[in-house]
């Protein structure tokens, strides 16, 4: 009997060798994380098909963040796994300007009137930000790029800027005060 692992919690699957090879997607029973995986008689790939942005974020900061941003990084999670990285990275940016949005808000004491991702440009040329620079200017690029009619991303691009807007987005939410249920 051939197995593999869960890429989650090592939960072994078993597959049965007459079914071999085959490529496609596999469930965990246990966890219920699916993998791509590649499985010939002689080798076996495995990788997990999408990030968790549960995992992620942790379960802490997940219920810290708003029902939208969990949605906009559960997004760009999704189209991550299936190859579709510009529209990662388009989410990942989203998700971090909404929560940008917010403390901008406790900062300055006013709500940010400018339009959609203009928040990462304002905050970055913006000393009363001044501890998120490195991040803010990384983002900057990832905005025209996104945002440019003939830019496209890479797949470590995607994977960065999704990283990189959950870093920044957990340090952000420290800072800010928990939110309403329903907001
Ligand atoms: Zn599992």
């Amino acid at each position: 009997m051939a197995e593999i692992r869960c890429t989650k919690c090592g939960n072994k699957i078993y597959i049965d060798p007459f079914s071999l090879p085959y490529k496609g997607e596999v469930a965990c029973d246990n966890c219920k994380n699916v993998m791509k995986v590649d499985l010939s008689t002689s080798y076996f790939v495995v990788e997990t098909n999408h990030p968790d942005p549960y995992d992620d974020f942790s379960n802490y900061y997940w219920w810290k963040i708003s029902e939208l941003e969990r949605h906009s990084i559960t997004e760009a999670a999704l189209s991550l796994g299936s190859g579709a990285y510009t529209a990662s990275e388009f989410m990942s940016l989203r998700t971090l300007e909404s929560v940008c949005r917010r403390y901008y808000k406790k900062v300055t004491g006013k709500d940010y009137k400018g339009s959609w991702a203009s928040i990462i440009e304002e905050m970055a040329e913006d000393p009363q930000f001044k501890s998120y620079t490195g991040a803010l200017h990384y983002f900057r690029e990832v905005r025209n790029r996104v945002g440019h009619p003939e830019g496209t991303s890479s797949k470590l691009d995607a994977e960065s800027s999704y990283k990189m807007s959950i870093r920044l987005a957990k340090e952000l939410v420290d800072k800010l005060e928990p939110i309403a249920k329903n907001e």
